[in-house]
């Protein structure tokens, strides 16, 4: 073995439910040999933060008989008519997506769902309950029957840790605190990554038969967002950096609750509750928008109607850019045993208490619905034609599989992460056990990276003048401003300049701490590398996607146009760095669900 280089059967990066459920799998199915890097401690990946649910048909509650489809929850007695069943939930996540999600593995996350919650449930995950011990659910924007399965308000809490105790009972070996720096595919081949301890600043050529990332969404390149600040997206930027085509990423999704001015999540479960949504005149506004499911309408179409009355002058909180989310009636024993975290983050961010007051809310960057393309097995695709990338695998929120298309419904993405990470798992297994091998690489990568980094550092004279941090926070600036929940070609225009003038000037960053050991400064700047790379494609593609879809929307295109626009956009590095856009079918039953109008 040369020098700094680790080997493994399997190689995940990423420790979050996606990453966790492909160890597992791996694991469960005879793979003793697995490595799971993550640059955070695995249970503070981004996962853990989830907050209202995790979808599934189980048929466990259902409205009170004669108080229509929005009135209050009981439990369904034994034997009783389902309310729920996977078809539905599949129509939901068909009609949620606006027709860009591909029903075959639509049909094959809303079919694993029930199975999946059971299994939480049998590794001892502590979901909220029913009194007669059944697990609790609730409404979730988009769903027609009640099907988020929760604990609380922590639902990604207990998820997380339940799976990694697993991972570890099965012998998965974590690196915690590592940096994914590169990903290596030769020939279409992956080989393996370049990784960084980040505590004793050493890389390593890491080599394996089978390589996954379950690296998480990008909601960092926004301002206002609701997303750690790991969320990066360097999953996605190493992918395109390496060959791999993104796909579908100008469909990002803004959640119409973030804490206002902060951006940090107040669950959709808020809403599922029964909270209300109010402009500055006290109005339920969403009855004009959304007059069948009111609040609990679909995202894009949430955020839209709030930023749609804020710009009419119907804004709340400080500089009217807000809407109020009023819970007052629900009463504390409510908000105090469902809602606890979110009453917590608005007392502690905002000063206010919801139980006695509404809080000053507004859109934030929440999910990234587009990514690194893969089929249900996990396995990456090369292009249109679907060729896969031998022994390179994607699940979670960094890869498009596509079961959300232009728009994810809430509780879809735990149960997406969760599904697809297991799935990966398994075909890695079995790919592994059928013999995969172990490819060689060419040179010494971790050399490149080396030096590649030492750029950052390297002492005055050198030109390099620009700030990281700056560079960082016009790129956020210019997002939110220009690429967000309403778009038309001559905001994109700007924010595209301004992106291609933050790549010019990147070339020319530097940073100050020159320490070997955990040097944040450092992993800044590759961060920022990698959310300049990825925004580009973002603004391309939105450029080019010349309608109306989900959470994509122009003022300057404002309807869905299906016969020139229902396809996927794949976006290819090219030797410039301008992404080379083409497109890709979109897998649909005609019979069963064609496109229809999509109202609420
Ligand atoms: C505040 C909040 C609340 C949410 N609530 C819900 C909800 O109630 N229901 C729902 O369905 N969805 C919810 N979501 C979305 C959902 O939580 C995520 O989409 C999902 O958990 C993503 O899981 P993942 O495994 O793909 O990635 P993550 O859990 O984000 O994990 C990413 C992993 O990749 C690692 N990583 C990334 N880059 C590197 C690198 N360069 N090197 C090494 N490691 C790396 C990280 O360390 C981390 O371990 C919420 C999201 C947010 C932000």
């Amino acid at each position: 073995m040369a020098n700094n280089e680790i080997i493994h059967d399997i190689l995940i990066v990423g420790a979050g439910l996606a990453g966790t459920w492909a160890a597992l799998a791996a694991g469960r199915a005879g793979v003793a040999d697995i490595g799971v890097l993550s640059k955070l401690h695995p249970l503070r990946s981004h996962s853990g933060a989830a907050q209202g649910g995790i979808a599934a048909a189980l048929n466990n509650v259902r409205p009170v008989e004669g108080t229509g489809k929005r009135g209050p929850l009981e439990p369904i007695p034994p034997g009783e008519e389902p309310v729920d069943s996977w078809e539905l939930h599949m129509f939901d996540t068909i009609k949620g997506s606006d027709w860009l999600g591909d029903q075959d593995a639509i049909e094959i996350l809303v079919k694993d769902a029930p199975e999946i919650i059971y299994e939480y449930e049998h590794m001892g995950c502590v979901f909220s309950r029913l009194a007669d011990g059944r697990i609790a659910q609730r409404r979730f924007g988009g769903h027609s029957a009640p099907r988020a399965n929760y604990s609380a308000d922590y639902t990604g809490h207990v998820l997380l840790h339940t799976i990694h105790e697993q991972a570890l009972r099965h012998g998965v070996k974590f690196y915690p605190e590592w940096y994914c720096l590169d990903l290596i595919i030769e020939d279409n081949i992956c080989r393996g990554v370049v990784a960084l301890d980040i505590l004793h600043g050493e890389i390593y050529t890491m080599r394996a038969r089978a390589v996954m990332f379950g690296t998480g969404g990008y909601g960092r390149a926004w301002k206002i967002t609701s997303n750690a600040t790991a969320n990066t997206g360097d999953g996605v930027a190493l992918a395109y950096k390496a060959g791999v085509p993104l796909m579908d990423m100008e469909f990002v999704q803004f959640h119409p609750t973030g804490l206002y001015g902060k951006g940090i999540l107040m669950s959709e479960a808020c809403r599922g509750e029964g909270g209300y949504l109010r402009n500055s005149e006290g109005d339920r506004f969403m009855e004009k928008y959304a007059p069948g499911l009111m609040e609990l309408a679909p995202r894009d179409l949430v955020s839209r109607s709030e930023q749609t009355e804020i710009e009419t002058g119907l804004g709340t909180g400080q500089d009217q850019q807000g809407i109020d989310l009023d819970l007052t009636h629900l009463g504390e024993e409510k908000i105090m045993t469902r809602l606890p975290q979110v009453r917590e983050l608005a007392l502690e961010f905002l000063g206010i208490d919801i139980i006695k007051q509404p809080v000053p809310i507004q859109p934030t960057a929440h999910y990234s619905m587009g990514g690194i393309p893969a089929k249900a097995s996990g396995q990456v695709i090369a292009n249109g034609e679907g060729t896969a990338v031998t022994g390179f695998y994607a699940a979670g929120e960094c890869a498009c599989i596509s079961v959300h298309g232009a728009n994810r419904l809430g509780t879809n993405s735990l149960l997406d992460a969760s599904v697809f990470g297991r799935r990966a798992g398994i075909h890695m297994a079995e790919f592994v056990k059928n013999g995969a091998r172990l490819y060689p690489v060419s040179g010494d990568p971790a050399a490149l990276s080396r030096e590649r980094l030492a750029q950052f550092t390297s002492s005055s004279g050198s030109g390099r003048v620009e700030s990281i941090g700056k560079l960082a926070n016009e790129l956020k600036e210019t997002m939110t401003r220009n690429c967000g929940v309403f778009r038309d070609q001559q905001r994109l225009q700007t924010a595209l300049s301004v992106v291609q003038s933050l790549q010019e000037r990147f070339k020319r960053a530097r940073i100050m701490d020159t320490s070997k050991r955990f040097n944040t400064d450092l992993l800044a700047a590759i961060e920022t590398d990698n959310l300049l790379i990825f925004s580009r494609v973002i603004v391309e593609s939105a450029l080019n996607r010349t309608e109306s879809r989900g959470a994509h929307y122009r003022t300057d295109f404002p309807r869905r146009h299906d016969e020139q626009w229902l396809k996927h956009t794949l976006a290819h590095n090219s030797a410039d760095g301008s992404p080379v856009l083409g497109y890709k079918s979109v897998n649909i039953d005609w019979e069963k669900y064609p496109p229809q109008e999509r109202k609420y």
